[in-house]
């Protein structure tokens, strides 16, 4: 394409809201611009990237055995009041009305609209087990909107959901899209390791994050380069040894106790030391009590603490919200930082402790009916929250190291909490109406780009891996006004379209330093310069990544590009 009519508005200076790489480099190369906070349009090079993404990601879930589907983005406010998630998912959920003032939301994701239509359509055990997918916009008001596509608050996720009559057929669902996961991250050249990550408040079942190294990521895993160990180490110690949703569980209230704990106690009973740093913190929001298990004395997860503080506390705002993180996310939030504004009251905070994981007890909140054996099980990753760097893998076969994650990519085994919500069944071979047992796996589309740009990029610009570049060679003329150089320019031009190569041909009326410092920025894997040499056929032909630059004759050059 003529880069003379192509919208492409690099920008010389380091645009100031941009702090990472990827975010200033997609700015400046003019890949995306940003309309309001975390929303982004993709110009012309972001497109042809974000497809190439996308495509990598279609043909392995396609591989996989997946439909791809196209699922509404405006989803009906009852379908996610069936689930509880209209209250649960808090502010992060885009709401609006219609003009008969019926609620909706704009999909953060999709298991609500998926099961529902899936209880619709299908009902015998022969059709199972099968994968939908879609990619598509997703829509989540996050807090904190930032660092470019990394988080946005419209993102292009694939998403996918499988259904099945039991766990084993999930399970083998499971492994053959995570494999599918592997490919495709392999492919887009990512350094990154699946981790094993926190189920929480989902009962404990598997779920992997797929994690780009790097060090602007928001998580922290630990991992072995000699073993395929790897952990998101923000885990669990203890859940709930019941598996009911918020909804079910009654209302908490505050119950003075003279009995409360002592920190002590509730580390012996968690089975962790104090030294460790352990603490349980009670937060007072709204007149709502909420009680965090931390252990905060790693400094690495300092970062993490701020984050989760601002995300999460003010979200829980409402008595709703509070519910559920009492009720189900007990021990998944991971460490938080006390601001001065809130109470931290440690004993009573062990009497929220105790009321809130046993909060779905016949009896109510009373915690003196708590017995730990039969009221918590330590989860089976319990004790990778205390691992150091340095230490010997869980597996005895490498050493730990510590690493920053970008979380590009999630599969969870739902198990059958969306289809028992729904009412979504299907008849068994027996003839009789059972719950469909489903897994959800999601990808960050452009959270995945923006982490290509984190690794691919030098000084001067975007480095693009060869199968994603939006163009597979730059042509560059540098002086238009020099008949014999538009002629060669414009004899390779169409040569390498005959030959099927997506070319980028610079024929504006600019300087040199102009065209070099734009090729740079938008990082194609090979330059091909017509200059002074235009009138013998020669042109020099430069390699992005590595710099290495020949002057070689145009009979020559399609040879070079292979
Ligand atoms: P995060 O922990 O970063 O908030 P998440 O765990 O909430 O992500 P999931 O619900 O697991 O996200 O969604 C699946 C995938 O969608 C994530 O693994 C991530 O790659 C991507 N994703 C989630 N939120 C965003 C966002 N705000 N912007 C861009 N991509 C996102
Ligand atoms: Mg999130
Ligand atoms: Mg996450
Ligand atoms: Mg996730």
């Amino acid at each position: 394409m003529r880069q003379s009519n192509l919208l492409i508005p690099t920008l010389r200076e380091v645009p100031a809201e941009a702090d990472l790489k990827s975010h200033q480099l997609l700015l400046k190369a003019g890949f995306i611009r940003q309309l309001a906070s975390g929303v982004y349009n993709f110009l012309p090079l972001g497109k042809r990237v974000l497809r190439k993404v996308e495509n990598i990601v279609r043909e392995e879930m396609d591989r996989a055995g997946a439909q791809e589907v196209q699922m509404p983005a405006l989803q009906p406010a009852e379908l996610w009041q069936t689930t509880g998630r209209w209250n649960t998912m808090g502010q992060e959920l885009m709401r609006l009305k219609d003009r008969h003032e019926r609620d909706f939301a704009l999909g953060a994701t999709h298991e609500e609209v998926v099961t529902a239509l899936v209880r619709d359509e299908v009902n015998s055990y022969k059709k199972l087990p099968f994968t939908l997918y879609q990619i598509q916009a997703k829509y989540r008001d996050e807090k904190r909107p930032r660092f470019g596509l990394l988080r946005g608050r419209e993102f292009l996720m694939k998403d996918a959901y499988s259904f099945h009559e039991d766990f084993d057929s999930l399970d083998e669902t499971y492994e053959v899209i995570f494999n599918a996961y592997k490919r495709i991250f392999e492919r887009c050249g990512l350094n990154f390791r699946a981790v094993i990550a926190d189920s929480g408040a989902m009962g404990g079942k598997d779920t992997h994050e797929f994690m780009v190294l790097s060090e602007v990521g928001e998580d922290t895993i630990a991992y072995s380069n000699e073993s395929d160990f790897a952990a998101n180490i923000e885990m669990a110690p203890v859940v709930p040894n019941y598996e009911k949703s918020a909804e079910e569980a009654k209302p908490l209230e505050k119950v003075e106790t003279p009995n409360a704990k002592t920190m002590q106690e509730v580390a012996d009973f968690l089975g962790h030391d104090l030294d460790q740093g352990m603490k349980a913190i009670m937060f007072k929001v709204d007149e709502q009590f909420v009680m965090v298990v931390t252990r905060g004395d790693h400094e690495v997860n300092d970062v993490k603490l701020k984050n989760l503080y601002e995300a999460e506390i003010v979200e829980l705002a409402s008595e709703e919200e509070t519910k559920e993180v009492i009720g189900a996310g007990f021990g998944s939030l991971g460490p938080i930082n006390v601001p001065e504004n809130v109470d931290v009251v440690a004993d009573h905070a062990v009497e929220y402790l105790v009321n809130a994981t046993c909060g779905a007890n016949e009896d109510g909140y009373h915690y003196k009916n708590v017995s730990p054996e039969r009221d918590f099980k330590v989860n089976q990753y319990a004790d990778l929250r205390f691992i150091q760097e340095g230490d010997l893998s869980p597996d005895g076969n490498g050493t730990i190291e510590f690493a920053r994650g970008i979380e590009v990519g999630h599969v969870f085994k739902l198990g059958t909490k969306y289809a028992d919500d729904l009412g979504a069944t299907f008849l068994n071979k027996e003839g009789r109406a059972q719950t469909y047992v489903m897994g959800c796996y999601g990808i960050g589309v452009s959270r995945t780009l923006a982490s290509i740009v984190e690794q691919y990029h030098d000084d001067n610009g975007i480095v693009w891996p060869k199968n994603l570049a939006p163009f597979q060679a730059h042509l560059i003329n540098l002086n238009v006004k020099k008949e014999e150089q538009v002629e060669l320019a414009d004899d390779i031009y169409n040569k390498l379209l005959d030959a099927g190569i997506d070319v980028l041909y610079d024929d504006r009326q600019e300087r040199p330093g102009v065209k070099f410092n734009d090729s740079d920025l938008i990082g194609v894997p090979y330059r091909i310069v017509i200059g002074k040499r235009a009138s013998e056929g020669y042109v020099e032909f430069k390699h992005r990544q590595t710099g290495d630059q020949e002057d070689i004759h145009n009979d020559d050059l399609l040879n070079h590009l292979k």
